[in-house]
């Protein structure tokens, strides 16, 4: 579901933190293009909570007069393995924590979330649950995103349990061949690719729900119509689901922002070529 380990590993130079000083330059670069934010997501490809400056970023965006729409919605996907500033966090003005979980007991989670440890997500979880109600801020959602893999599903009552304990909204999430490159490799070499995508998945389920832009179904694409997807480091790439450095197209700061959704790409028109499920 990720591509920092799996099939569709980030080629090059593709991990960092954003800077505080970056994040108020491309909020401000955004109000002076005269695009209000209707939802910003925190994370992208890595864990935003090791970025120590994100409260502080979330506070920003949302105090700023002219940055965000009213409704708009803030949202951090994460691991929960590191919760530095949890009170800060909860405080900040986000919307929703949505934790990515895909096992209770460490030999299953490990196996998906390598180096991670899921006793200390479950007690995060409960710390976050903790602060809402403590601080009274119960328009905060928090949200457990279980990875619904073959191997897991013994796990996924036991998760479920936990969050009725904890007032934590519980969600099965489907796994699919995840990435436009991801998606285009597996067309080329499925037999190969499925072996390994079998083992954690429902193949079969992702195959049945493959399709092309131009097989009746799909008009255009929304990732490209209304979101814009900035790297750590200020590049802005076509979309969430592209992953090759090679298609990073260039900084933030040289587009006008509203015209990002118009720029012509590559990938594009392989992505409308390639079946791909989660479009
Ligand atoms: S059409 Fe372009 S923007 Fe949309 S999912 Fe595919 S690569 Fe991303």
């Amino acid at each position: 579901m990720c591509p920092q380990g799996g099939i569709g590993r980030l080629e090059g130079p593709g991990e960092g933190l954003m800077g505080f000083a970056l994040f108020q330059a491309i909020v401000e670069k955004f109000v002076k293009d005269g695009v209000r934010i209707d939802g910003m997501s925190a994370g992208h490809w890595g864990e935003p909570l090791l970025n120590g400056d994100l409260p502080r970023m979330i506070r920003y965006v949302r105090s700023h007069p002219a940055a965000m729409k009213r409704g708009s919605h803030v949202r951090v996907n994460t691991t929960l393995n590191a919760l530095p500033h949890p009170e800060e966090l909860m405080q900040s003005g986000v919307d929703s924590v949505v934790v990515s979980m895909s096992g209770m007991r460490q030999d299953v989670y490990s196996r998906n979330h390598r180096g991670g440890n899921a006793g200390r997500v479950l007690e995060h979880i409960g710390k976050l649950a903790e602060i809402r109600k403590r601080e009274k801020l119960a328009d905060v959602q928090l949200r457990m995103a279980f990875h619904d893999y073959v191997y897991n599903r013994e796990d996924a009552d036991a998760a479920r349990a936990f969050c009725e304990k904890h007032g934590v909204r519980f969600t099965l999430i489907r796994p699919m061949v995840i990435g436009v490159e991801g998606a285009a490799a597996f067309a080329k070499e499925n037999e190969r690719l499925g072996q390994r995508y079998r083992a954690f998945m429902d193949l079969d389920r992702e195959l049945a729900g493959m399709r092309t832009f131009d097989n009746g179904r799909i008009k255009d694409c929304r990732l490209r119509k209304k979101r814009v997807t900035v790297n750590f480091d200020g590049q802005v790439m076509r979309c969430v689901n592209v992953f090759e450095r090679k298609h990073f197209m260039g900084s933030v700061f040289d587009f006008d922002i509203k015209e990002i959704p118009h720029v012509d790409s590559a990938i594009c028109r392989t992505c409308a070529d390639t079946p791909i499920s989660w479009r």
